[in-house]
């Protein structure tokens, strides 16, 4: 464990929590959840200011927390651990039950939880989660999400790309992890971390997803155009409204030091086997083409670069259309493709059998791809809706924290 930082904490967990007691959505904005990337935090204290100044009429209750506090006093993106990592419901069970472990992020998770989880005990209704990033190259805003239907509405209501898949790729996400229980998730990158257009941006994004959450109406904000507006001026014509992660690079310890090489920007179309870093073994090629997604320009974390290809809105559509016939259900009756005998939500593909586009196609049908097995890969499908899941985990930290209050 290394020693706690003494300095000062820059915010406090709760930003702030707005409600006028009229009926609507619980909404809960996270910021700072890597400590180099205040400006979320920022955008969320304009937010909540406004929103107490001119008295306006929200529907519902707006949370705004400040994620890892610590690594945020010293303004690094984590201090042990990645904050975004590790929401895999054994680790949170564990530390539930035992306290933080080695880490000093345990304790941020741990503090984290003691807010959300009385909202999550007590949900109705899908919570929305909106989660503010930043990034360290210079970058166009643009939202991340699991492609489940009721993530959409949210999401598009912003003129950004979308880019899918994320959470596929990285393992235990905050919002990964809120989505599998059937909440709402969408995270924003905003801009590079110190551009001030960045707060701009993330404020912009929080307006506009209020409007579409229904937590307020346009005619409470007649600078909503404006808003969207500033944000639309900033996507390059040629990005794609929406793209897919098709490929994550990976930086082991050993391959250390990973170095980009200068001037990526996200969404920069790149060419397969283009050099586009050098590890300790030499150049690395780009083993796809497709857009070039967060490079790392800067030393800490695993995700080195991401390629992201562009997918069809009309395909999106069609995946919509199937998912509301409930024709998923005839995945498992597909050639080479059989249910887990022992975990029933997960499906085995064969890819020798079934042949073409495996991946495409449970895609289409909404499960997602978790894990290799040999040949096999090994599909879940993400909760599509209906009821909310309850933990056990996190009932505990709910009547931990009512018995504090
Ligand atoms: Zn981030």
């Amino acid at each position: 464990m290394t020693s706690s930082p003494d300095s000062p904490a820059r915010y406090t967990r709760v930003l702030g929590r707005h409600s006028t007691g009229r009926p609507g959505p619980t909404i809960v904005v996270t910021g700072g959840v890597h400590g180099n990337e205040p400006a979320g935090c920022e955008a969320m204290l304009r937010v909540l200011r406004r929103l107490a100044r001119d008295a306006l009429p929200l529907r519902g209750e707006l949370w705004g927390l400040a994620g890892n506090l610590r690594a945020l006093a010293v303004n690094r993106r984590y201090l042990d651990r990645d904050l975004n990592r590790r929401w895999i419901r054994e680790d949170i069970a564990r530390i539930v039950a035992n306290g933080p472990e080695a880490a000093i992020e345990d304790s941020e998770q741990l503090e984290l939880l003691g807010i959300l989880a009385p909202l999550l005990d007590q949900a109705r209704e899908a919570i929305v989660f909106f989660d503010l990033h930043s990034t360290s190259g210079p970058a166009a805003p643009f939202s991340c999400m699991a492609d489940v239907l009721r993530n959409r509405k949210i999401a598009r209501a912003l003129p950004i790309p979308v880019v899918l898949g994320l959470e596929e790729v990285i393992d235990g996400s905050l919002l990964g992890y809120l989505c599998d229980l059937g909440h709402i998730g969408v995270a924003v990158e905003g801009g590079q971390h110190t551009d001030p257009r960045t707060i701009d941006s993330h404020e912009s994004a929080v307006w506009l997803m209020l409007v579409a959450a229904g937590a307020l109406d346009p005619q409470h904000l007649p600078d909503l155009g404006e808003r969207r507006a500033q944000l639309a001026g900033l996507v390059d014509a040629g990005i794609p409204a929406i793209a897919e992660i098709r490929h994550r690079h990976v930086v082991r310890p050993e391959r250390e030091p990973f170095v980009m090489l200068p001037g990526f920007a996200n969404f920069q179309p790149i060419r397969r086997g283009q050099i586009v870093a050098h590890d300790q073994r030499g150049p690395v090629h780009a083993p796809i083409g497709g857009f070039m997604m967060l490079p790392r320009y800067q030393g800490q974390g695993d995700d080195g670069y991401f390629i992201a290809g562009a997918v069809s809105p009309f395909a999106l559509q069609v995946s919509a259309a199937l998912r509301r016939l409930h024709l998923d259900r005839v995945v498992p009756l597909l050639p080479g493709i059989r249910r887990d005998p022992e975990r029933p939500d997960q499906f085995i593909a064969d890819p020798r059998v079934a042949r073409s586009h495996v991946v495409d196609v449970f895609h289409l049908f909404g499960y997602r791809h978790v894990r290799s097995q040999g040949e096999q890969l090994v599909f879940s499908r993400r909760v599509p809706g209906g009821p909310l899941q309850r933990r056990p985990e996190l009932a505990t930290m709910a009547a931990r924290a009512g018995g504090r209050s």
